[in-house]
């Protein structure tokens, strides 16, 4: 009995309000699988497991999955569609909620990658919480609305450049791999998607104190429209102008048209 004919049976209501759009298209699937190069001794977490086709092909490449799934209703579906896949563990609740190092705490691996197609609602806050708890992740494999993902490896002075994106790009390497058609999901969503691949950068730039460069980032950034020396109005701001002056920048620009690099030039002079 395929996936479908299951949520069938079981009655199964999609619910719009859990970004449930389920992907069953083999093709884009196994992309999906090949993007990620999953090993055996790979411990694979997935975020949203819906109706388990993406979960299915993990768990035949990976060591374990661990799964999350906030709708309880798909309980008893999952139960039947992965009976046969024995290294499959799937915790009933709200992602945002867990405390993922506890989860993993049990495992055995030498890799921990995650795989997921991303409920869109809270795309954002789910790849932060692996940053904010500090999670050691090697390879974030996401499928992501299009426009969400261009904003991951956005540039400064573009719009879409904020905190989260220097965050991103100071742990990771970020690739957009492929686009996916809104029209392989079921129900269809409004948008196209695209699939991101980050991978833990082997040699991160080099920080005195990272405490100090994200706290700077994030005052930088607490007001968007306003310049840097009225974010920062608590910091040596005459040091931070000399900093910037190297880069042709002073204490009158704004977050946006600072670089990564530049950011973590100030963040080593302040530590
Ligand atoms: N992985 C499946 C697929 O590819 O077809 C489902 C993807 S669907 C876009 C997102 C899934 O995430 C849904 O099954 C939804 O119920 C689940 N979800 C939404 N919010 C969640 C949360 N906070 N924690 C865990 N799962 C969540």
């Amino acid at each position: 009995m395929n996936a479908k004919q299951i949520l069938n049976d079981n009655n199964f209501i999609f619910k719009k309000r859990f970004g449930q759009n389920f992907l069953l298209d083999q093709n884009v699937l196994n992309n999906i699988i090949n993007t990620s190069y999953i090993t055996k001794n790979t411990l694979v977490i997935e975020i949203g497991v819906g109706a388990g086709a993406l979960t299915k092909k993990l768990a035949i490449k990976a060591q374990n999955v661990l799964g999350y799934e906030i709708d309880k209703t798909l309980e008893k579906p999952l139960e039947k569609i992965l009976k046969d896949n024995d290294n499959v563990e799937i915790i009933y609740d709200d992602f945002l909620k867990r405390d993922i190092n506890q989860d993993i705490k049990k495992y055995n691996y030498d890799k921990l990658y995650v795989v997921a197609n991303l409920p869109y609602y809270i795309t954002t806050p789910i790849i932060t919480k692996f940053i904010e708890e500090k999670v050691d992740v090697e390879k974030i494999i996401v499928m992501v609305q299009n426009e969400v993902a261009d904003r991951f490896s956005a540039r400064p002075n573009s719009k879409s450049y904020n905190s989260l994106t220097i965050f991103l790009n100071y742990y990771f390497d970020i690739k957009k791999a492929f686009t996916v058609s809104k029209n392989v999901f079921y129900p269809k969503p409004n948008v196209d998607s695209a699939v991101v691949v980050f991978t833990k950068k082997n040699k991160k730039a080099f920080l005195k104190n990272e405490n100090v460069f994200f706290k700077l980032v994030k005052d930088s950034f607490s007001q968007k429209r306003k310049t840097l020396k009225n974010n920062l109005r608590n910091y040596d701001l005459v040091k931070i102008n000399e900093i910037l002056a190297k880069y042709n920048k002073t204490i009158n620009s704004r977050a946006e048209n600072i670089s990564i690099d530049e950011f973590i030039d100030v963040a080593n002079n302040l530590s």
